[in-house]
């Protein structure tokens, strides 16, 4: 069976055999994708004439009010969504950060249109006068380009890769020709026919492709874009198209990245325990495929062995196997080819410097690769430094001094995301200077905000998502600022909520994920529970390793203060202003992480990873 494309209002199916998408934990062949014969440039110019006539027939607020109406439909359908992400080798706590991250995506900008004016013209700063008793003025203003934009996903998150990009672009009145990757577009199509099952969205406003873009991108002009998440490879390949090149369409790439976690020399023994359970988390959520995942730790030399060996008792009891199987917490990687890539990139490693300290002794059939942590103790290493295996891998390296550590976690050349664990508000302003060029957003965890942190790896709406340098640098909502911080919190202050709706309110599909059937039963994942999602925050909640009371909560209050760069109180952290928003309600302890259902795990028991069948097939309902 073929995986459909949706084009000129209308599902077709690519000519050819095309590529087999396989379920990871089973290998069977799930459907084919090829885009091969299909009207890609014409769907371009009919997205343009149709899709953006129609959007720009609404208003802001109209389609902000349908973004919310087409939050709700997936809400209540989003089992369907589970039930093909199954496929992804993906546990139900992933799939949680998917899909439920994807539609509080849509809540979350259907909030932030309840801001924005009646029509479809944004004006920007206030008047600028231009004459002396002010009858000649000017203002800029944003309006619509009349162009489409070309949406091309990563396979890591075939739901809230592609409705992160599809709600913005729909808020602004572009529409859309969203590409899914091969691995996973059989979830992606699933998800585009429920989003038009809706009826909330007109006529060419959505389009998507599941295959090559053909000749898509020749059909573009000064007046698209094309907004990328991939490999930073397959970007550098695409930014040199003559769209971008000659005819002046937009691109905007977010790409892999070597993402560093560093132990503060202030650092104490929380701080050093909560950073491991952080990095611990960081290699299993979603089995390490996150773009914002921990690749590389810095620990000072003294304390290298210790922070290594309190991660690995996190990894140590995890179950791998097929997801929906009773007690399994982690999954396959989503396809042999990642893990066959996975694989190339530890053996670069390993020919770069590093040496395996620590692998899960689980499953290595298969698409399954088992959490694997190495260490450096020569750090220089090039490859050490520039290879993403994505997958379950972190390597370890000592440093010296901070002089040292900082030129070690800048030989990534840019990154997504970095965690400093440190209780010292010197030693993060250092980092924060030193890394600021470096860093789409720098984390600082300790004790004061482990409890009400939403993670290393949790793009959060309230932020811009981005990379720096080489890492893409591109700019998309539910993410990174360049150069954001986030601070720690003082837990006992109750602080109201802003007043104003905010893109970055708590997403309704906050919820615990949903059961396929009513026998899914807990399963236990190291100190896991209910996951938030990856627009409101995707990580899960800490739960303290010592005691639900933090040391911050004796201390006097302190609110927590962002952006970053405003003055330093007295604390050393940043001051409170009113704008700020209010630390997030302290929540100790997590549900537990829920399982596959019981029928489905069966359906899934078989002795070879590669043959069964699947309760959720792709296609047509
Ligand atoms: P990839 O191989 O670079 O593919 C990304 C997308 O580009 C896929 O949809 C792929 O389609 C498409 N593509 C490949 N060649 C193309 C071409 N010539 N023209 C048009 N489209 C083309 O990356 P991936 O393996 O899917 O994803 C994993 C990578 O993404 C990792 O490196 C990860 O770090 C990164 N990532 C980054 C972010 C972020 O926000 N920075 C988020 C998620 C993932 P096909 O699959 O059909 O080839």
């Amino acid at each position: 069976m073929k995986i459909k494309s949706y084009l000129l209002g209308e599902w077709r199916e690519g000519m050819g055999e095309g590529v087999a998408v396989r379920d990871a934990a089973t290998g069977e062949v799930l459907g084919f994708v090829t885009s091969e014969g299909l009207p890609l440039r014409e769907a371009v110019a009919w997205g343009r004439e149709v899709g953006g006539k129609a959007l720009l027939a609404l208003d802001f607020r109209e389609r902000g009010r349908r973004l919310r109406g087409l939050a709700q439909y997936l809400s209540e359908r989003k089992e369907e969504l589970y039930c093909l992400y199954a496929t992804t080798g993906g546990t139900r706590q992933d799939a949680w950060y998917d899909v439920d991250g994807g539609i509080g995506v849509l809540f979350a900008y259907s909030s932030l249109a309840r801001q924005l004016p009646e029509g479809n013209l944004l004006p920007e700063e206030e008047n600028l006068p231009l004459s002396k008793d002010y009858s000649f003025q000017g203002r800029h203003l944003l309006g619509p380009k009349g162009g489409i934009t070309v949406q091309i996903n990563a396979f890591n998150f075939p739901v809230w890769g592609l409705l992160e990009k599809f709600a913005p672009a729909f808020l602004a009145g572009v529409p859309t020709l969203a590409k899914a990757a091969t691995p996973t577009a059989h979830v992606a199509e699933g998800l585009v026919r429920l989003m038009l099952e809706s009826g909330l969205l007109p006529e060419g406003s959505l389009q998507f492709v599941a295959g090559g873009l053909g000749e898509a991108l020749e059909a573009l002009d000064h007046r698209d874009s094309v907004y990328f998440t991939g490999s930073k490879a397959t970007a550098d390949r695409l930014r040199r198209h003559p769209a971008f090149l000659e005819r002046g369409a937009l691109f905007n790439a977010e790409t892999d990245s070597l993402n560093a976690a560093l132990l503060g020399e202030a650092a104490g023994e929380e701080e050093l325990l909560r950073l491991a359970q952080e990095i611990a988390q960081e290699l299993t959520i979603k089995t390490g495929q996150r773009c914002t995942a921990i690749r590389r730790v810095f620990a000072p030399r003294d304390r290298l062995e210790a922070l290594l060996a309190a991660t690995r008792k996190h990894l140590e009891d995890l179950r791998l196997g097929d997801p929906r199987e009773e007690g399994v917490s982690l999954g396959p990687l989503a396809s042999l080819e990642q893990r066959e890539e996975v694989e190339r990139a530890v053996e670069t490693l390993l020919a770069g410097g590093a040496r395996v300290y620590w692998q899960h002794p689980g499953r290595r059939d298969g698409a399954f690769f088992p959490p694997t942590l190495l260490l450096a103790e020569d750090p220089l290493g090039e490859a050490l430094h520039r290879v993403e295996p994505f997958g379950p891998v972190a390597t370890f390296f000592p440093y010296g001094s901070r002089e040292e550590a900082l030129d070690l976690v800048r030989r990534a050349g840019g990154m997504l995301a970095a965690t400093l664990a440190t209780p010292d508000p010197e030693e993060a302003r250092f980092y924060l200077l030193g890394l600021s060029g470096e860093v789409g957003r720098l984390h600082i965890l300790n004790r004061r905000d482990a409890h009400s942190s939403t993670g290393h790896g949790s793009p959060l709406p309230r932020l811009l998502h981005g990379g720096r340098g080489g890492r893409g640098a591109g700019r998309s909502w539910g993410g990174f600022s360049p150069c954001g911080a986030t601070w720690p919190a003082w837990p006992s202050r109750p602080t109201p909520r802003p007043s104003r709706p905010s893109p970055g309110s708590t997403p309704r599909g906050r919820s615990a994920p949903p059961r396929c059937t009513p026998s899914a039963s807990p399963t236990r994942r190291w100190r896991s529970g209910k996951p938030s999602s990856p627009t409101a925050a995707p990580s899960p909640r800490r739960t303290s390793p010592s005691s639900p009371t933090s040391p911050g909560t004796t201390s006097t209050p302190t609110p927590t203060s962002w952006p970053p760069g405003r003055a330093f109180s007295e604390s050393g952290w940043p001051t409170a202003t009113s704008s700020s928003p209010p630390p997030r309600a302290s929540s100790w302890t997590r549900p537990q992480a829920r399982s596959w259902p019981t029928t489905a795990s069966r359906a899934f028991a078989s002795p070879s990873p590669w043959a069964s069948a699947t309760p959720c097939r792709p296609g047509s309902p």
